[in-house]
């Protein structure tokens, strides 16, 4: 693919649901975006889901229609695959720095018919699926990726050409390499999203060693409607798990690693879980071991009361250990602190960490952008001013790579942050001289946090 420098009102970085709908929003107010996500699919963490908390929606139903939008938007140009990496100011405006990786597919003539990937002899973990299911070396990345492009790993290619022998448009394009190019815009809209505390971080819980302990996005899929198995099995021996744990803050609130605020989504999503899995797997006890439950958003006290309604045990406990025997049955040592912090052990089939939230934005992206000292996270206004500024001005944030924070709080933010945008851009035209890009107005005094 030629990828030309280009002029946009707006670059939005990040493809999951936060940056949609910021471009989406400024988009359908006329303003040219650039949208640019580094995965071959926009979609985010969103489109892995399986259903969201507390209307137990189907997740794919509530992202697949966006992710159309945005694709076929007039005033959106999607780049996948693509990396921002770096941003500076240049007097007029944004200039990014951008790097398109190689598909080895031509993008504009694949159809995603996907008979390469049915011709490529070579499989690996899925890595949409956790690991849990297989992909091929080329593939389109998940049924309902967009764009529906194929995508090759060369990394783990043998060169073999079966793909080049089945592609019947003739995409495949060994000869590949990657193409940097650089987006002059506006405003910049960082929406760069999340990642998850890594399943090994706790090294008492076993994750990422004990084949039962699993992290909380591996059940996502095991119950995703488009998952792996169509079944929630266990990875050890193939079995439907009886008895289920949830071992909460795994990865949130603790002084040991560095991460002291709660995640907020965690609490919730361990409970929808739950109530999918009481569905999925009638039989199975689920007990939940947690410090404190936080249902801060609007029913969600209500949907835990439904959890506990059904039948799921909510034990207060801090898990201090997780081993295995060898059955790799997982077992659970626990402090009761309701029970004057009695310590007990108890086998469970299978053990779900509920991993938190840690920052994936990387300070060097915008060098002068602030980030908080209190968790790594985009830094936001402390009080009384929108959310979405960061301290620079032209420079928005949008969704969790401003915190912790649940998709209908990363949408709200989403549509804040593009109206930010717009009234920035709007106040640029008015002082500038030269028509689009204007210098930018003198930083305001703001306190961030
Ligand atoms: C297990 C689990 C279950 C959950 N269940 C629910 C639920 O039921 N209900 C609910 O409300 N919330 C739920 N959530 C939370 C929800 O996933 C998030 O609130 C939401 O996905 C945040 O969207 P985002 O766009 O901010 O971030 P992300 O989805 O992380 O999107 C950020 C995007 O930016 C891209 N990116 C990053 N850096 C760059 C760069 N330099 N250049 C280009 N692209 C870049 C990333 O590849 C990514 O696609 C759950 C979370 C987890 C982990
Ligand atoms: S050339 Fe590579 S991607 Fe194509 S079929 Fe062979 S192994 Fe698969
Ligand atoms: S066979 Fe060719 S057109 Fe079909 S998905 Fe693969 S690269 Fe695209």
């Amino acid at each position: 693919m030629q990828v030309n420098d280009l002029q946009v009102d707006a670059l939005v970085v990040g493809g999951g649901i936060a940056g949609m709908q910021a471009a989406l929003d400024l988009a359908d107010q006329g303003y040219h975006v650039a949208l640019v996500e580094k995965e071959a699919s926009i979609g985010g963490k969103m489109i892995a889901l399986s259903k969201v908390f507390p209307t137990l929606d189907c997740c794919s139903c509530i992202t697949t229609p966006k992710m159309s939008a945005v694709a076929h938007h007039k005033n959106i140009q999607l780049f996948t695959y693509c990396e921002v990496e770096a941003v500076q100011q240049n007097g007029h405006g944004f200039k990014a720095h951008l790097k398109q990786k190689p598909r080895y597919v031509i993008e504009e003539d694949c159809t995603g018919c996907r008979h390469c990937e049915y011709a490529c002899p070579l499989d690996l973990p899925s890595a949409f699926d956790m690991g849990l299911g297989a992909q091929r070396v080329i593939r389109v990345p998940f049924s309902t990726a967009v764009p529906q492009k194929a995508v090759l790993d060369m990394e783990y290619c043998i060169l073999c050409g079966k793909c080049e022998q089945a592609c019947p448009d003739d995409c495949i394009d060994f000869t590949q390499t990657a193409q940097d190019f650089v987006i002059e815009a506006g405003a910049v809209v960082l929406a760069t999203g999340f990642e998850l505390t890594p399943t090994d971080a706790k090294a008492e819980y076993g994750g990422g060693k004990l084949l039962n302990v699993v992290d909380a996005l591996t059940v996502e899929r095991l119950l995703a409607p488009t998952g792996p198995y169509g079944h929630v099995l266990r990875a050890s021996d193939g079995k439907e798990p009886e008895s289920i744990a949830y071992v909460q803050c795994a990865g949130s609130r603790d002084k040991t690693l560095g991460i002291e605020y709660c995640s907020r989504i965690c609490c919730m999503y361990a409970i929808k879980q739950a109530m999918l899995l009481s569905g999925a797997l009638p039989l199975a006890d689920i007990t939940i071991y947690y410090m404190d439950i936080r249902t801060f958003g609007k029913g969600y006290e209500q949907f835990y009361q439904n959890a506990r309604a059904m039948g799921i045990e909510f034990v207060k406990g801090k898990v201090a250990r997780i081993t295995a025997d060898d059955d790799h049955n997982p077992q659970v040592r626990v402090e009761l602190i309701d029970d004057g912090s009695r310590v007990v052990e108890q086998h469970h089939d299978l053990v779900v960490l509920s991993v938190g939230m840690i920052p994936s934005f990387n300070p060097q992206l915008i060098y002068d952008v602030p980030i908080a000292a209190s968790d790594g996270f985009v830094a936001t206004p402390a009080a009384n001013l929108s959310p979405c500024l960061t301290g620079r001005p032209g420079v928005f944030v949008a969704g969790t790579a401003a915190g912790p924070m649940d998709i209908v709080d990363s949408i709200i933010m989403a549509g804040a942050a593009a109206a930010e945008t717009a009234a920035y851009l709007e106040e640029q035209r008015q002082v500038g001289t030269n028509g689009r890009f204007a210098l930018p107005l003198p930083a305001r005094e703001l306190s961030y946090a």
